[in-house]
């Protein structure tokens, strides 16, 4: 009976480990990605929106077209060839 109760209380402790841990990973999770934000945009870069997926990419990744003298932003080749095939159907 003791050996019983003792391997329930191990149990319970083991237990009682892993949510504790899975708590404090979290909060350091948290915390990493607090710390981390800073040094991944070190400088406010300017987003510009793909006008075929509408969605904001960073000036610098960004594919820069001219169309009819006017520049427009896409995230990809394939997105500013869908643009203008639309623009010119138009
Ligand atoms: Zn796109």
């Amino acid at each position: 009976m003791i050996i019983r109760f003792l391997i329930y209380a191990a149990l319970i402790y083991v237990i009682y480990r892993i949510i504790k841990l899975f708590f404090r990973t979290d909060r350091r999770r948290e915390e990493d990605i607090k710390q981390e934000r800073p040094p991944v945009q070190p400088a406010e870069e300017e987003l510009v929106e793909d006008l075929n997926c509408h969605t904001y990419i960073p000036q610098s990744q960004a594919v820069r077209k001219e169309i009819a003298g006017q520049i427009y932003y896409f995230c990809s080749e394939k997105c500013s060839e869908e643009y203008r095939k639309l623009n010119n159907s138009k």
